[in-house]
């Protein structure tokens, strides 16, 4: 079944010039752009979509990391779009993550690992709806 996720390419991709490569592996892996755009998150957004982790010890650093720089935003459109990004990132730590995987090739730290993805497809429509109006997705 088609369904929609919602991918950031975090700012260590941003800055180390990884966001041409990490969408051409997307798109290589079938994921259809429905929307995209850059943005700098403010503290308030980051810690907002995040706030699920509010109580774990790397939460100050997890939204200074992801208000440091630039981010690319993206709905993604394919089938069984949420397992398959999770599969397509790799494992939350880059040193863990299945050679191939966008985390593998990209990631440098259990923080600064490249990309986020929806983790359910509950979380999918709440993080697309977080970023894009109904209008934006095409
Ligand atoms: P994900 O679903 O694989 O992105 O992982 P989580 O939802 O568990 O964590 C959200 C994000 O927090 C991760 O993608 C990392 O950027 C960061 N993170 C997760 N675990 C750790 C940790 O143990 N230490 C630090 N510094 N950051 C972490």
């Amino acid at each position: 079944m088609t369904q929609r996720t919602l991918t950031i390419i975090k700012p260590d991709s941003v800055e180390n010039g990884n966001v041409g490569n990490i969408i051409a592996h997307l798109e290589r892996e079938g994921f259809r752009i429905v929307a995209a755009r850059s943005l700098r998150l403010t503290q308030a957004q980051a810690g907002a979509f995040y706030a699920v982790h509010r109580e774990r010890p790397f939460y100050t650093s997890l939204v200074a990391y992801m208000t440091s720089g630039p981010v690319w935003v993206m709905c993604l459109e394919r089938a069984d779009a949420v397992h398959y990004l999770r599969a397509v990132m790799g494992a939350t730590n880059p040193a863990d993550a299945a050679e191939g995987t966008i985390r593998a090739a990209y990631g440098t730290s259990i923080e600064r690992n490249a990309i986020h993805g929806s983790d359910s497809a509950e979380n999918a429509a709440i993080e697309v709806a977080f970023f894009f109006a109904a209008s934006d997705l095409v």
